[in-house]
C-alpha cells in the first residue's frame, strides 16, 4: 500500500458534521439504518450489474451484510459483499456534498436557528455522515466488484479525510467494510442486543438478510432473513412493520400519512407499496428532485430513475416491483417499455383513488395531507389533463367562507347563489391579504363564496380552460364581473345607488385625465366600500400571472 494521501472535506461537510455531532438530537441509532440501508443498495446495484456480467459474483453470489462487535477495541464493523466503490467514488461520495439533496438539506439547516437546525437532522436522513454521531473515527475499505485493487478512506470528521490504497490481505473480496471507532459514550453499540432491537427496529425489512458476529472469529447469526416486507400479505403486516419500512426507505423520521400496499394482477402483474408522508421533504420544490419511487423486476431493484409517478406526485415514496418486465432489459430500454407504461398508469390512478377514500373515510387526516402537499398536487392541474376531473375533487381551497377549515368544489358547487353561473378565484401570495382585497366587495355583499388562492401554482392551473361540473373559472380580477345578475343581500345598508347620468359624466372625466394609462373605466357592481380597484381586460391575463411573468423577466 501506497502512503494515503490528505484531502479537506468541502466546507458545508465539515460544518454539517459539526452540527450533527453537536446536534440536541438524542436517537443516534439512526446510523445504523443509514450504513445498513447504503450497504443493501450497494448489494442490490451489484446484483442489477450481475444481471449482464454474472461473472462479478465470482463464487460468493448471496447477497449479505454483517455486523461484527469488537468490544475490546470498541469498534463496530459493518460490511456487505456489494458493488464497492472505487477511489473516485469514495471521493466524490463520501467526501462531498454535491449530490442536490443534501446541498438542499444544508441550506435549509442554514436557515435555519441553531434548535431547529438540530431538529431537521432528526427529521431526515443525512446519510454516511450519521456515522460521526457515534464514532471518532471511520475508516471504510471498500473494493469495487471485479477490481482487485481496495482503497482505505478514513476520517476523523473534522474536517479532513486520507485516502490511499488499502492492504488487499485483509480487505474484503468485494464490497464495503466500515469500521466505527466508537466515542465513549457510544459502547452500547458494541452488545449484542442493542445491535439487535435497533435492526429489528429499523432494517428488519431490507431485501438483504443481516448477520452479526458477536466478537472477532465468532460464527455469524443471522438476525435479519432479507424478505421483502412488500411480497407478504397485506393482513401479516403490521402498522409498525410499514412503518419501519417507510422509515428505511424515505430516510424520513415522521409516520406516513397514508401507506398504499397492492398486488395487481390480470394483465399486468405487479406489486406496489407505496407511502405519502407525514412530513413535508426539505427538498420538495428542488427543481432538481426527481420521483422517489423504485422500480424492482422480481424482488431485484433496478432503478430509482424510472420516474414511476409524475412529478406531481413526486412526495410519494415506496417501490413498485414488476413480475413481467424482463430482468435483462438495461435501463435506458425499461423507459419505453410499454409495460412500464401501463404500471405507471395503475399506480397513478391507484395513490390518487387512495387519496380520495382517505379524505371520505377520514377527512382530518386528509386535510392534513392537503396541507403539507396540495401546492404540489395542484401541478397536476395543469400537468395531467387527463386526471384533471379526479385532481380537482382532490383539491381543497380556502374561501371566503371557509374560515378556519378547507372547502371542497363540491361544496362550493352546493351553494351556488340564485343566478351563479361561475366559479370565482383571486390569486395573490397571502391569504391575509387577499382577504381583505377590494376586489371582493361586491361579492361578500352578494354572499357569493370567492376562492383564495394563493400559491404560486395557482395562477398556472386556473389560466387553463378548466370547469368543475360544468362550471368555469372565473378571476374577480378580470374584466367586468357578471354580477349584476346576482341579487345582494338585503339591508346590507349599500343600496343607494347614484343616478346613471351622474356616473357616465364623472367616468367622462376620469378618462380624459388617466389617458393612455388605462384602457377604460367603468362602473363597478364589485365594489362596496373602496372607491376604485384595477382589472385587467376580460380576455387578458389575470394581474397575479401578469405580475409572475413580468418578474421572471417575460
Ligand atoms: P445516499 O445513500 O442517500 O446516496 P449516503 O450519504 O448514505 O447518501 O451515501 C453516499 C453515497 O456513498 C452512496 O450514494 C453510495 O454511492 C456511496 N456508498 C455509501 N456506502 C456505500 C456502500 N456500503 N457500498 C457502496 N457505496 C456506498
Ligand atoms: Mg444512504
Amino acid at each position: 500500500a501506497t502512503a494515503p494521501e490528505s484531502h479537506t472535506f468541502e466546507a458545508d461537510v465539515a460544518k454539517l458534521l459539526h452540527l450533527m455531532v453537536h446536534s440536541v438530537y438524542s436517537d443516534k441509532d439512526v446510523f445504523l439504518r443509514e450504513l445498513i440501508s447504503n450497504a443493501a443498495d450497494a448489494c442490490e446495484k451489484l446484483r442489477y450489474e450481475a444481471i449482464a456480467t454474472p461473472a462479478l459474483l465470482g463464487d460468493d453470489p448471496k447477497a449479505r451484510i454483517t455486523l461484527l462487535i469488537d468490544a475490546e477495541n470498541r469498534r463496530l464493523i459493518i460490511e456487505d459483499n456489494g458493488i464497492g466503490m472505487s477511489r473516485d467514488e469514495m471521493v466524490e461520495a463520501l467526501g462531498t456534498i454535491a449530490r442536490s439533496g443534501t446541498k438542499a438539506f444544508m441550506d435549509r439547516i442554514q436557515a435555519a436557528q441553531g434548535g431547529e437546525g438540530a431538529q431537521l437532522i432528526g427529521q431526515f436522513g443525512v446519510g454516511f455522515y450519521s456515522a460521526f454521531m457515534v464514532a471518532d473515527r471511520v475508516d471504510v475499505v471498500s473494493r469495487q466488484a471485479g477490481s482487485d485493487e481496495a482503497i482505505l478512506w478514513s476520517s476523523d470528521g473534522k474536517g479532513s479525510y486520507t485516502i490511499g490504497t488499502a492492504d488487499t490481505v485483509n480487505a474484503p473480496v468485494r464490497g464495503t467494510r466500515v469500521t466505527l471507532h466508537l466515542m465513549e459514550d457510544a459502547t452500547s453499540y458494541t452488545e449484542r442486543y442493542t445491535l439487535e432491537r435497533i435492526v429489528k427496529e429499523q432494517s428488519g425489512h431490507v431485501p438483504v438478510p443481516i448477520a452479526i458476529l458477536e466478537k472477532p472469529g465468532a460464527e455469524p447469526q443471522e438476525i435479519a432473513d432479507g424478505a421483502a416486507l412488500w411480497m407478504r400479505p397485506r393482513s401479516e403486516i403490521t402498522a409498525e412493520e410499514y412503518t419501519d419500512f417507510y422509515r428505511s426507505v424515505a430516510g424520513q423520521f415522521d409516520e406516513p400519512a397514508l401507506t398504499v400496499h397492492f398486488r395487481a394482477e390480470g394483465r399486468h402483474e405487479y406489486t406496489t407499496l407505496a407511502f405519502v408522508p407525514g412530513a413535508k421533504p426539505f427538498d420538495l420544490f428542488d427543481p432538481d428532485r426527481h420521483g422517489r419511487m423504485k422500480l424492482y423486476v422480481k424482488r431485484v431493484f433496478i432503478t430509482d430513475e424510472a420516474e414511476i409517478l409524475p412529478r406531481y406526485l413526486r412526495f410519494v415514496r415506496g417501490l413498485v416491483d414488476s413480475a413481467d418486465l424482463p430482468l435483462n432489459v438495461s435501463r435506458e430500454m425499461i423507459q419505453e417499455s410499454p409495460l412500464l407504461a401501463a404500471i405507471k398508469k395503475g399506480v397513478t390512478s391507484r395513490v390518487l383513488s387512495e387519496l380520495d377514500k382517505l379524505a371520505q373515510n377520514d377527512a382530518k387526516a386528509y386535510t392534513k395531507v392537503w396541507e403539507t402537499f396540495g401546492p404540489v398536487l395542484k401541478e397536476g392541474l395543469y400537468e395531467d389533463f387527463e386526471r384533471r376531473s379526479t385532481l380537482l375533487e382532490l383539491a381543497r381551497f380556502k374561501t371566503t367562507a371557509s374560515g378556519s377549515g378547507w372547502r371542497s368544489l363540491k361544496d362550493y358547487v352546493g351553494s351556488l347563489k340564485e343566478n351563479q353561473s361561475s366559479i370565482y378565484y383571486v390569486t395573490g401570495s397571502d391569504i391575509a391579504r387577499l382577504e381583505t382585497s377590494p376586489q371582493l366587495e361586491g361579492f361578500r355583499a352578494r354572499g357569493i363564496e370567492v376562492l383564495l388562492l394563493p400559491d404560486q401554482v395557482d395562477s398556472f392551473w386556473v389560466a387553463a380552460p378548466i370547469d368543475f361540473e360544468g362550471k368555469p373559472f372565473k378571476s374577480v380580477t378580470q374584466g367586468a364581473a357578471d354580477l349584476t345578475l346576482i341579487p345582494r343581500i338585503e339591508g346590507d345598508g349599500n343600496s343607494d345607488v347614484e343616478a346613471p347620468e351622474t356616473v357616465a359624466g364623472f367616468i367622462a372625466g376620469l378618462k380624459a385625465t388617466l389617458g393612455e394609462a388605462v384602457s377604460d373605466v367603468r362602473a363597478s357592481e364589485r365594489l362596496t366600500e373602496s372607491a376604485v380597484c384595477l382589472v385587467a381586460p376580460e380576455s387578458g391575463m389575470d394581474r397575479q400571472l401578469e405580475r409572475l411573468l413580468a418578474r421572471a423577466g417575460q
